[in-house]
């Protein structure tokens, strides 16, 4: 026996509904889109389901439909019934002329026995069992194991890595440190040996002087004060950060956009022979990330300094994925000014510094006191300044641990070009940061591998934002000239410190089931 195509379609219809009740009255439009389900087809049959109580409309610009009650009191029968879908087995149990309850054919008991269980099959079964999280979801094994177990496997560094426990020591003792780093009496120098002390440490960890480090509120402020300086042209990349990229478009000098080859790197040659070989009319800048959120493609950020410094621009990087990643050394990169991140390193959110060669002067971008040595005023964030100090001390330990968790990315990308041969690995051919990997599947789309990974325990990235309802691609792989498709389709994993082999089995253990699955193509 197989259903006919109403029953299926309004039950999927209705699981829609179900899955998205929190978004209101959804038009039956974006139910046709997200189900694939053929919108006319659809429309005749809500009419039935809401003249059986079990959807209500709503009208208006935000119109549409939703579930009259909870998804859990709604079953898959009572949907049955409401379209008039027949769930019984053979025409034997009700209208065959051969048969009747009075003169039963040798098999009617059979029948009206497989009929009645498949009604109350279909009694006990509601709506929230088919959505996620539920017992016939289309995750159904993960969501369970998930449950069961509680456990996740957190692969998201890039985003942000998690507490270190030196860092949250650090920030919980510094929170009992009652004075302000400005006053002179003891409390006052309490707070100010925390913030130097974290100032040394974390100096170390890029291979710069104490002196040379301001303490901000991210590296986003960080970017944003460099861009900010009176720049007659700034010499950028595509695949930047927005925090680098945005100001730069609102800026008012003129802006030059680098060349890049398709893993995003900087072409040497023809910024050498071309972009440089102008004059440039005032102070310019040549702002390049030293290793990309997205792909890790790591830019050679030494040699392309040593090319703009010759003519005389000044070089800021980005320094933020890099950072506790690979060895950083500010005097031998030859850059001005390098921007950092605590919580990339497993330090507290909301804290970042601004590494300045000592000899330069910036436009604070912040006035009032003198903190920072006047660069930059504001009384300091001082325990988010010891987690970020405690967190670099420790993130330049663990750099010896790179080549092991270098040998986990290199572990999945193998298996997932075994699993998946058709699986595209960006930026695979060029040098990039041994914990991040950023892979697209033709044909299906980020988001929705996405969100299939989390209801499977994983967490990752996509480099795609999804936005009024269209799904939108990454501007980093854009910018590297790759197509719409994998543009839109590309997932970041990024591992760090605590990732463990057991974290890369529950990945693939996942992806195998999730790569394969047919619902995911755009
Ligand atoms: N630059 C890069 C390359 C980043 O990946 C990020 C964070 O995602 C930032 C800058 C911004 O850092 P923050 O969160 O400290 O503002």
């Amino acid at each position: 026996m197989e259903l006919t195509t109403k029953g299926r379609y309004a039950v999927m219809a209705m699981a829609d509904l179900a899955g998205h009740a929190d978004e209101g009255a959804i038009a039956l439009s974006v139910v046709a889109e997200r189900q694939s389900l053929p919108l006319a087809y659809l429309e005749q049959l809500f009419v039935p389901l809401r003249r059986a109580g079990l959807v209500e409309s709503a009208r208006g610009r935000s119109g549409g439909y939703r579930l009259a009650k909870p998804a859990a009191d709604i079953s898959i029968a009572a949907v049955m019934e409401a379209v008039e879908e027949d769930t019984r087995f053979t025409r034997c149990s009700h209208n065959d002329p051969r048969c009747s309850a009075a003169t039963p054919c040798v098999t009617h008991w059979l029948w009206t026995a497989l009929s009645e269980s498949m009604g109350e099959f279909l009694s006990s079964v509601n709506l929230a069992d088919v959505i996620a999280g539920g017992r016939y979801s289309s995750a159904p094994l993960f969501a369970a194991a998930v449950r069961a177990t509680g456990k996740r496997t957190y692969l998201d560094y890039n985003a942000t890595a998690p507490l270190r426990p030196e860092a949250k020591a650090a920030v919980i003792r510094a929170l009992d440190v009652t004075g302000n780093p400005s006053s002179v009496h003891a409390e006052g120098r309490r707070a100010r040996s925390v913030i130097e002390s974290a100032r040394e440490s974390v100096a170390r960890l890029v291979g710069a002087k104490p002196s040379e480090i301001v303490f901000t509120s991210s590296a986003t402020e960080a970017n944003n004060w460099i861009v900010a300086q009176p720049w007659a042209t700034m010499l950028t990349s595509g695949t930047e950060h927005d925090s680098v990229l945005a100001p730069v478009r609102a800026a008012r000098g003129e802006v030059v956009m680098l060349p890049l080859d398709t893993h995003g790197i900087v072409d040497l040659k023809q910024l050498d022979e071309r972009i440089l070989a102008r004059d440039f009319a005032g102070p310019s800048l040549l702002a390049l990330q030293l290793a990309n959120n997205e792909t890790g493609v790591v830019q050679p950020i030494a040699e392309i300094a040593a090319l703009a410094r010759s003519r005389g621009l000044s070089v800021h990087t980005d320094a933020v994925q890099a950072a506790g990643r690979v060895a950083i050394d500010f005097a031998a990169l030859g850059v001005d000014t390098l921007a950092l991140s605590a919580h990339k390193l497993g330090g507290p959110k909301g804290v970042g510094a601004l590494v300045i060669r000592d000899h330069i002067d910036l436009v604070p971008l912040f006035r009032g006191g003198g903190q920072e040595r006047r660069r930059r005023a504001g009384t300091e964030n001082v325990a988010g300044i010891a987690g970020f100090g405690a967190a670099a001390e420790a993130a330049l330990r663990d750099l010896k641990s790179a080549a092991a968790i270098q040998a986990l990315r290199d572990e999945i990308e193998a298996s997932v070009k075994r699993i998946s041969p058709e699986a595209v690995i960006i930026g695979e051919s060029a040098t990039r940061l041994g914990n991040t990997t950023a892979l697209a599947l033709p044909g299906k789309l980020a988001e929705t591998l996405v969100i299939r990974l989390d209801l499977a325990g994983i967490s990752v990235s996509a480099g795609s934002a999804c936005s009024s309802g269209k799904v939108g691609a990454s501007h980093v792989l854009e910018a590297m000239g790759l197509s719409h498709e994998i543009a839109a389709g590309t997932i970041r994993i990024s591992l760090g410190p605590a990732t463990t082999k057991d974290d890369i089995a529950a990945f693939l253990a996942a992806w195998t089931t999730i790569a394969g699955a047919p619902a995911l193509a755009a």
